[in-house]
């Protein structure tokens, strides 16, 4: 459901109760039920649902609604009050500063619009004045430092990594480097083919081995732009099209090393209820300090950003609204809520 239909379906829910006659339990208890049905289907996730629920009950004072009080303005600032307070973790997040080089890196699954998402934070922070730099450690997805590459041209913000290469190697090779070059996703794939499978060494099958580390990539970007006197040096990291123990080791590695001031998960809006346990899966792999939900133009939907916040208690700090550069706002809580309630 997008946003707009969501609020909609809200405010019909509070007409429908503010037309009875006598606000008892019951008619508070449908009215509630008809919002929790609002919310699930904007895929909040079930248990923040119930909690709201049972939250605005207890605010709420039957006797005050009995007494003619604006029935449907005291649900809804209950309503709003309690959206607002689920969007916001309590502790802002890590703000760059002008003064000293800080380290940001970026993760989520691939396709979430992370590559895309890097360019919008420093093309927006490269507006406000800061020196922002890209650092492309993303070397799983092919064609990867392309695209940031191709971004960062136009928005003529400083890039730095390495292309893939494909070397053909003979079982022996392989073998011999993944002792000494672990960390190579094509090589440990084809030393798992040759252990399986027992290829023979000397055989025409030959293999694929990407040369690059993401580890080792991170660090040197990260290097180079401290002594370029960038202020914002921004990590891309690589993403799989699902939640993989590979990806969080990786993602590891690479925090370990790079040792981010702020980790940005950035999640897809249009995820649905596997928002919670998608963000969760990433707090507790990496520290996440602060959430971008992308692509919140078309049939976006609101409930992954509470999600999102509830599994990393962290707050959304950017929005992105469209494919392009400028298409990225940042976000406030309570505009967003207001907006949501239509
Ligand atoms: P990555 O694999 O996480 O790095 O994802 P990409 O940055 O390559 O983005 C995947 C696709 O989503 C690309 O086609 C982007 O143009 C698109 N995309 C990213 N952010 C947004 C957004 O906010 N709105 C829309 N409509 N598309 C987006």
């Amino acid at each position: 459901m997008v946003l707009a239909e969501l609020g909609g379906k809200i405010t019909r829910a509070l007409q429908q109760m503010s037309n009875v006659t006598i606000i008892d339990e019951k008619a508070l208890t449908e009215c509630l039920n008809e919002i929790t049905r609002a919310l699930l289907q904007s895929d909040v996730s079930f248990p923040l649902v119930r909690e709201m629920q049972s939250n605005i009950k207890k605010i709420v004072n039957l006797e005050d609604l009995a007494a003619g009080h604006n029935k449907r303005r005291i649900i809804e600032q209950a309503i709003f009050s309690e959206l607002c307070k689920m969007l916001d973790p309590g502790k802002p997040a890590f703000a760059p500063k002008k003064s000293k080089p800080s380290v940001v890196m970026f993760v989520g699954l691939q396709g979430a619009g992370k590559t895309t998402t890097c360019t919008k934070y420093a093309y927006y922070h490269q507006k406000k004045g800061y020196k922002p730099a890209l650092v492309c450690a993303d070397t799983f997805r092919a064609g990867a430092f392309d695209q940031l590459k191709q971004n960062a041209t136009k928005a003529r913000i400083p890039f730095y990594g390495r292309y893939l290469k494909s070397i053909p190697l003979r079982r022996y090779e392989i073998l011999r480097l993944s002792l000494y070059q672990p960390s190579s996703c094509m090589l440990r794939l084809s030393t798992k083919c040759i252990l399986l499978f027992g290829l023979d060494s000397e055989s025409e099958v030959w293999f694929s081995y990407t040369e690059s580390d993401p580890v080792k990539i991170a660090v040197e970007g990260v290097d180079r732009f401290k002594k370029e006197n960038c202020d914002l040096i921004i990590v891309d990291t690589s993403g799989r099209h699902k939640q993989e123990a590979t990806l969080f080791e990786e993602m590891r590695q690479v925090a370990e090393a790079t040792k981010p001031d702020l980790v940005i998960f950035v999640m897809d809006s249009s995820i649905g209820q596997a928002a919670f346990d998608q963000a969760q899966a990433f707090k507790q792999s990496v520290a996440v300090g602060a959430v971008i939900i992308t692509k919140m133009d078309g049939h976006a939907k609101g409930g992954g950003a509470l999600s999102a916040v509830a599994a990393t208690k962290s707050p959304v700090i950017f929005i992105g609204t469209g494919e392009h550069m400028d298409e990225f706002e940042v976000f406030d809580v309570k505009p967003f809520v207001s907006r949501l309630l239509g």
